[in-house]
């Protein structure tokens, strides 16, 4: 990356799909002088760097994807992640965003420049780059987390993480451990088990899973997609409506609908037992926490593999780990010679802000969120911040789907930045007044959610922040987030 003094109209890091959703958002806006900086070798973000085998889209693909770029090729309901990933490409080609993409250089700070309004970004190997906006786009779930047990780096045999997994290592006859039960260890343990000689799984916490209703999508049905595509959109609004239940009447609404969160146990408790015969493993993979205090997921051959001979469950916590095994706590040791951690991703420690971010003043976005309480208007912007978009903010997260958030991210930008053009502003920033009224509606509504009246005590759970406050998902319908993204007060912003 060259050293360069020029001012580019906005610098976006992250060329994953909210990336490139910001980058499309700045185009219609009238912003073509843009950078998009990825520490990856391409674009795709999560796409790109998932790749373990059995990764597919656990929200149906027709909601899973830009409902302005509908893809009427998703060869099932619940698409491949290779799918997702030459779609993304899609995208980057057909909005023409490549030629603005750099790719390899990781983001260490953004520091605002109050003399020129302007951002001054510094990647790892030193260079610098400035832009009147930056747009962080660096996705809830980019840093991998490795757990921390007594002895791990002494293992001698081969260590994965799902995030980083190698295709060229034979896992045939091995015997092998996988550390997590989340999403990503639901997809992988079906698809791998049958390869392996001895499987054994560490459960700290049981997922709630739900049946999946996957299958392959006729071609009849792809071609109708691609000739009307009207009839995509019914199945994409169908697909909506379920997860809104799901997620916002069942988790979010909780106070108003607490039938729905208990259709959702239901559900999940009947798949269990109907898969399930043995009692006592049973027992083991029923979670001890309310439904939808962290994510639930989808599989139809998750359970059906524990009753394999050779998989084993595994619940008595782990203490240590030496060169050839696993020990827990009441002594029992298993000789493994491959160790996956599907220990999934650190988000409030390191990803939030994923790099340093110093606004007005020297404030640093990390401090403040840590000294004070974890904040962002509309999820979006935050004060003392000018010209900053940070798209994976508390509060930001809408729905189920990510494409919902990054759709009314955009519909924010637009009516924002369409007022600076009209103001002829070089710079905008919320008001300390907006963002605090926001944090207190939003803070009142999380009283209404599970994560205040349900039992998610032992839910290790992720949409949780270190202080133990639900601070990631906006807690409001995704309606309610797409129609204040659209008509939010334009003096909750400063100007200048
Ligand atoms: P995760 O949900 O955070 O799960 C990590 C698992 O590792 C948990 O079971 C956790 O146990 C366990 N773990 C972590 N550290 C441990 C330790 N030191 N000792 C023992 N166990 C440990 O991560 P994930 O499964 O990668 O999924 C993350 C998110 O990615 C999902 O919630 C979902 O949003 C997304 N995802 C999406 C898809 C898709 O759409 N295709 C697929 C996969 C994932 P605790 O629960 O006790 O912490």
């Amino acid at each position: 990356m060259p050293k360069a003094h020029k001012i580019h109209d906005a610098i976006i890091i992250g060329a994953g799909f909210g990336g490139m959703g910001a980058a499309i958002q700045l185009r219609r806006s009238g912003y073509d002088d843009l950078v998009i900086i990825d520490r990856e070798n391409d674009l795709g973000g999560t796409w790109h760097v998932n790749h373990y085998p059995g990764l597919a889209v656990d929200i149906p693909s027709s909601t899973y994807s830009y409902s302005f770029e509908p893809n009427p090729d998703w060869s099932r309901l619940f698409a491949p992640g290779a799918e997702l990933k030459k779609y993304a490409e899609h995208v980057a080609d057909k909005y023409d965003l490549r030629r603005h993409m750099r790719f390899g250089e990781a983001v260490k700070r953004a520091v605002w420049q109050e003399s020129d309004q302007c951002w001054e970004v510094t990647t790892q190997s030193g260079q610098t780059v400035r832009g009147a906006f930056i747009l962080t786009a660096t996705g809830f779930l980019s840093q991998p987390k490795l757990p921390d047990i007594p002895g791990i780096d002494t293992f001698a045999g081969k260590v994965i993480h799902t995030a980083d997994w190698d295709h060229d290592y034979d896992l045939a006859g091995k015997r092998a451990a996988v550390i997590g039960t989340g999403a990503t260890a639901v997809q992988l343990i079906p698809t791998i088990a049958d390869q392996l000689a001895e499987l054994t799984v560490y459960q700290r916490t049981a997922i709630w899973v739900s049946p999946k209703a996957d299958f392959a999508v006729p071609g009849a049905a792809r071609s109708l997609f691609a000739k009307l595509p009207l009839s995509q959109r019914l199945v994409r609004f169908t697909g909506s409506a379920v997860l809104e239940v799901m997620m916002v009447a069942g988790v979010l609404h909780y106070r108003k609908v607490p039938a729905a969160n208990l259709m959702g146990a239901n559900l999940c408790r009947a798949h269990l037992k109907n898969q399930i015969k043995d009692p006592t493993l049973r027992r083991k993979l029923t979670p001890n926490y309310s439904f939808g205090c962290k994510r639930p997921t989808f599989s139809n051959d998750y359970y059906p593999t524990f009753t394999k001979d050779h998989v084993h469950l595994e619940t008595d916590p782990i203490t240590r780990i030496d060169e050839t095994g696993i020990v827990t706590e009441s002594g029992h040791r298993t000789e493994i010679d491959t160790l996956i951690l599907a220990t999934g991703f650190d988000l409030w420690e390191t990803n939030f802000p994923a790099f340093e971010v110093i606004g007005k003043q020297g404030r640093s976005l990390g401090e403040f969120w840590r000294n004070n309480r974890f904040q962002a208007y509309e999820g979006i912007t935050v004060p003392g911040f000018p010209n900053l978009l940070s798209l994976n903010s508390p509060y930001s997260y809408s729905g189920l789907s990510y494409f919902t958030t990054i759709e009314s991210q955009m519909k924010h930008m637009g009516r924002l930045l369409g007022e600076v053009r009209r103001r002829k502003a070089k710079t905008f920033e919320v008001t300390d007044q907006a963002n605090s009224d926001f944090l207190d509606r939003m803070t009142a509504k999380v009283g209404d959610s599970i994560f205040a009246l349900g039992d998610c005590s032992s839910a290790n759970s992720y949409y949780f922040n270190q202080h133990g406050e639900a601070t990631l998902l906006r807690p409001t319908t995704t309606l309610n987030a797409f129609r204040e993204a659209g008509s939010f007060d334009l003096d909750d912003y400063r100007y200048a």
